[in-house]
């Protein structure tokens, strides 16, 4: 099967309207909460330190303190050191404001204006003002303006200081402080809804549902009683939470399986999933080339060619999808070939490991910039489907080989994507280990809040 995409989040709210009154009825028997017990806000080494039950000033996240250093954490330190250097001022921008406008209300003119914005290129963005903003700016004795601060996002803030001479620009990049969160609930109607009774967001329940896509298809295969748990991150910014972030940990307890899967981040940054013993969640191939597509015609090794009339095999599958349709790779690999092939048409063949490759056919064009020996990644986009070549109508004309010969790609048996390498074995097995110790505890912590009176 494949992952889930965009329509993922319809079929994941789809679910039987007779189960509207059942859900009702269960929805008192089944306690679903969000169990909030924060931990050391640490994104990379993960702590396995106890975890006791949360207090409920540590259920507060505005009660933490934050580390960061960023200059907007504390414009009353800055003014209480200012007592003998400069004089900053606060200016909010009201609509209509400009730089000038705010900074002439504090007696600048405007050529000091105008040689700060072309001081720097970093400092064009104080041009660009946004109702709300807040603009700090400092004068010196002389009434000078001598620095400004800017925030330019939620992470990201610039300062400029005027050394007597030029402006020195300097940006500040700040990590959000991250909380791990933990969320179990039991199927009573569909993923969708248990999730969000369970305090999940919509951006959760896609991860879960992505990291388990290729053992469980959660359209069919969901059943009353299975049960889910997952460990993620929430982020947030001055105390304030601002967003999810990635799932540390799940399991999926489905049709008597259980399920595992935690993150691991490599060496260059790249996240992936794999179960408890380090092997892979996913294939090292997509079933479907062609997202949103209908399948016109199957495998059919004794099919009539309509073009040439004569009876050829049919080596591989035809999704019919309108000309321009993105064409994905179905695996990581490199090009073998990119051209123009026959009755093929425009035509890419990827090469993935020895054993196998794929071939996609009659494009209308390739993906810009796509050449032979160039290495793709899995759902990467090679090209567009079209009608080049012998082709009735715009389709996709997709081959899957093992060992030189073909297989119909719906059916073939698809290799698992490779798992932990030996050398990462040893670092792999111990925050699997420390991730699991923490979701167990977390799990405990639950069912002893969820068993309280
Ligand atoms: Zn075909």
């Amino acid at each position: 099967m494949e992952p889930p995409t965009q329509s993922a989040l319809q079929w994941l709210r789809h679910f039987p309207k007779g189960h509207v009154l059942a859900c009702a009825a269960l929805a008192a028997i089944v306690t679903l909460a969000l169990v909030l017990a924060p931990d050391d806000a640490t994104s990379t080494a993960m702590s396995t330190r106890a975890l006791a039950l949360p207090s409920p000033e540590q259920l507060s996240p505005a009660n933490d303190t934050l580390a960061d250093d960023a200059p907007f954490d504390t414009p009353t330190a800055a003014v209480a050191t200012a007592s003998f250097g400069p004089d900053w001022h606060d200016l909010t921008v009201q609509s209509g404001d400009t730089l000038s406008a705010l900074l002439q209300s504090i007696g600048v003119s405007i050529s000091d204006v105008h040689r700060l914005v072309t001081a720097d290129e970093r400092l064009k963005a104080l041009t660009r003002l946004r109702v709300g903003d807040v603009v700090r700016a400092a004068l010196n004795d002389d009434g000078q303006l001598v620095a400004v601060e800017y925030r330019l996002s939620q992470l990201k803030s610039l300062s400029a200081e005027h050394d007597g001479e030029q402006w020195e620009v300097t940006e500040h990049e700040r990590q959000y402080d991250r909380q791990i969160r933990y969320a179990e609930a039991t199927i009573t109607d569909s993923l969708f809804m248990s999730g969000h009774r369970a305090g999940m967001t919509d951006n959760l329940i896609m991860q879960f549902a992505n990291i388990f896509a290729w053992d469980v298809d959660f359209a069919l295969d969901i059943r009353e009683g299975d049960t889910f748990r997952v460990m993620f991150e929430e982020l947030y910014v001055d105390g304030e939470k601002v967003g999810t972030g990635n799932i540390l940990r799940a399991e999926f307890l489905h049709r008597g399986k259980h399920l595992t899967a935690l993150r691991y981040d490599a060496d260059n940054g790249q996240g992936r999933y794999l179960d408890d013993r380090g092997n892979a969640l996913r294939r090292a191939f997509i079933r479907t080339p062609v997202e949103f597509a209908r399948i016109s015609s199957r495998f059919n090794p004794g099919r009539r060619h309509p073009i040439l009339n004569t009876l050829r095999a049919h080596r591989g599958v035809d999704y019919a999808a309108p000309t321009g349709t993105p064409i994905r790779a179905t695996g990581d690999g490199r090009v073998e070939f990119v051209g123009s092939k026959n009755g093929y048409g425009n035509t890419v063949v990827i090469k993935h490991g020895q054993q196998y490759s794929t071939l996609y056919a009659h494009m209308s064009r390739f993906a810009g910039g796509l050449r032979s020996g160039q290495q793709v990644r899995q759902g990467q986009t090679i090209g567009y489907v079209g009608m080049t070549g012998l082709a009735t109508g715009p389709h996709l004309h997709y081959e899957f080989h093992v060992n030189g010969s073909h297989r119909d790609p719906l059916t073939v048996q698809l290799p698992m994507a490779q798992g932990i390498s030996s050398q990462e074995r040893p670092a792999f097995l111990a925050r699997a280990e420390a991730l699991k110790q923490q979701m167990d505890m977390h799990r405990h912590a639950f069912a002893f809040a969820r068993n309280e009176p």
